[in-house]
């Protein structure tokens, strides 16, 4: 692809730029499993009326908070031990690479929803539809 946009990544918790190898996008899988199991509880509560579910609830009420996305140098990470789901930033560093994790996040990652990953990309590229069309 010619003209490909670069996308700087800024750090976290110094605010320094992420350059190649110094640093990772990552998200916290546990919480993500949490979040998960949460869903299916909420189906099997939820589902069917028969099962003695406690019926439809307002969409707000099943709207968890998202897990966070976040970009750190491997430095900076305060939980650098933690079992998250990383991305290198020398693998994510051009706008063509956010649209290649993002379209393999939508193909082999049921997980994903469960992640800020589409605000947290309109917010750090600038790439937002939304607010092109306004
Ligand atoms: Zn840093």
């Amino acid at each position: 692809m010619t003209n490909d946009q670069i996308v700087q990544w800024q750090c976290d918790k110094c605010g320094g730029d992420v350059a190649g190898s110094e640093g990772y996008l990552s998200v916290d899988m546990p919480a993500v499993n949490l979040a998960e199991r949460a869903r299916q509880e909420r189906e099997i509560h939820h589902g069917t009326p028969a099962t003695g579910g406690l019926g439809p609830v307002p969409d707000t009420a099943e709207q968890p908070e998202k897990v966070q996305w976040r970009v750190h140098h491997s430095a900076c990470d305060p939980d650098s031990g933690s079992m998250s789901y990383g991305i290198d930033v020398a693998d994510i560093a051009a706008l063509s690479r956010v649209l290649a994790w993002t379209l393999h996040f939508m193909d082999t990652k049921d997980w994903i929803r469960h992640t800020d990953w589409t605000s947290f990309v309109r917010a750090r590229t600038g790439v937002d539809l939304r607010r092109e069309r306004a």
